[in-house]
């Protein structure tokens, strides 16, 4: 009689703070088979978690000490840092990734004192919200000196979500992060305001939602290549929508706003912007321009 194949043992993995996140996160290990031991500062979070599975931990090190990897999500990364500080020599020789959102910086220097206590630090920025976790379509950027850790611990981050390595400067993942987040905060501002618009004369969200949703996907196909075909070509030329043009309306829209009782605030510094393109002389470019006049000099 020919010996069972056994299945490989699935790596054990801790995960600190069981926030929406958290808890998606280290529901989804365990889904995937992953021994999964979970700590979180309301330890009464950690309840659900324990009837999939989990094994709750009592303390922070309790948790970091049962696995080879940490993953970490909390609020922000002055958390991190202060619930991790004192348990730099529990974490020694261990591999921790942070999926905190938090800011390029903020990266480099989590990772210069994880360097300094011979931790291997990934810093990673999840591009989904919790119900997405573990579905086609939802992926998490990573970034961090030692790629070969993270080549590693894939197998068991692949259990979150599609994964993303971004390169070994570990603030990378927290720049593309924040890139594309601006992309999206850009939208809910603009949506924001379309609907605040559009209400003033009592006519239905649902009614002007598909309007507003065709036409925001249909710019945002042009948009975001051609501003990338530009950028990258230097051409800003357009036959589109020059920014004089855009200058030109850009009044309308915040006399608008006045008229019908909604503030401006979000779009009234985009004015400031256009004015400057124009008095530089880039009155026949496109919105493309507008990156390039981000840059402070
Ligand atoms: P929640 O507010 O649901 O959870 C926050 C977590 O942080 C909780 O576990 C909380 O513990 C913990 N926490 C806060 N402060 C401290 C502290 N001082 N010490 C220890 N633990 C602390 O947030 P989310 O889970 O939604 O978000 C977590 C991170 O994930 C954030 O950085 C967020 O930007 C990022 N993220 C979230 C997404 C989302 O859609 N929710 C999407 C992508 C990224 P306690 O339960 O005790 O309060």
């Amino acid at each position: 009689m020919s010996a069972r194949p056994t299945q490989p043992a699935q790596s054990p993995v801790t995960v600190l703070g069981l926030g929406l996140m958290g808890t998606a996160l280290a529901s989804a290990l365990l889904k995937a088979g992953h021994p999964t031991t979970v700590w979180n500062r309301t330890a009464a979070k950690t309840g659900p978690l324990a009837a999939q599975g989990a094994t709750p931990a009592d303390t922070a090190r309790d948790a970091v000490t049962a696995s080879p990897l940490t993953i970490v999500c909390l609020t922000t990364n002055e958390n991190v840092r202060a619930l991790l500080a004192p348990e730099a020599t529990a974490l020694a020789g261990r591999t921790l990734v942070n999926l905190t959102n938090g800011s390029p910086s903020q990266a480099r220097e989590l990772a210069q004192w994880a360097a300094e206590h011979g931790i291997t630090y990934i810093d990673g920025g999840i591009m989904a919200v919790p119900q997405m976790i573990a579905t086609p379509g939802a992926y998490i950027l990573y970034s961090g000196t030692d790629e070969a850790a993270y080549e590693t611990h894939r197998p068991t981050l692949r259990a979150l979500a599609d994964t993303r390595w971004v390169g070994k400067d570990p603030g990378l993942a927290a720049l593309y992060d924040l890139s594309l987040l601006t992309g999206m905060y850009g939208m809910v501002m603009g949506v924001a305001q379309a609907y605040a618009l559009i209400g003033t004369e009592g006519i239905a969200a649902r009614e002007f939602a598909p309007l507003l949703g065709d036409f925001v996907v249909a710019m945002t196909q042009s948009l975001v290549p051609g501003t990338a075909e530009a950028l990258d070509t230097g051409q800003h030329l357009t036959d589109v929508s020059s920014l004089a043009v855009n200058q030109a309306a850009l009044p309308n829209f915040l006399s608008a706003y006045a008229e019908q009782g909604i503030s401006g605030a979000l779009f009234e510094p985009l004015q400031a912007v256009l004015d400057r393109a124009i008095a530089e002389g880039y009155a026949a470019d496109g919105l493309s321009r507008l990156p390039e006049l981000l840059k402070q000099s």
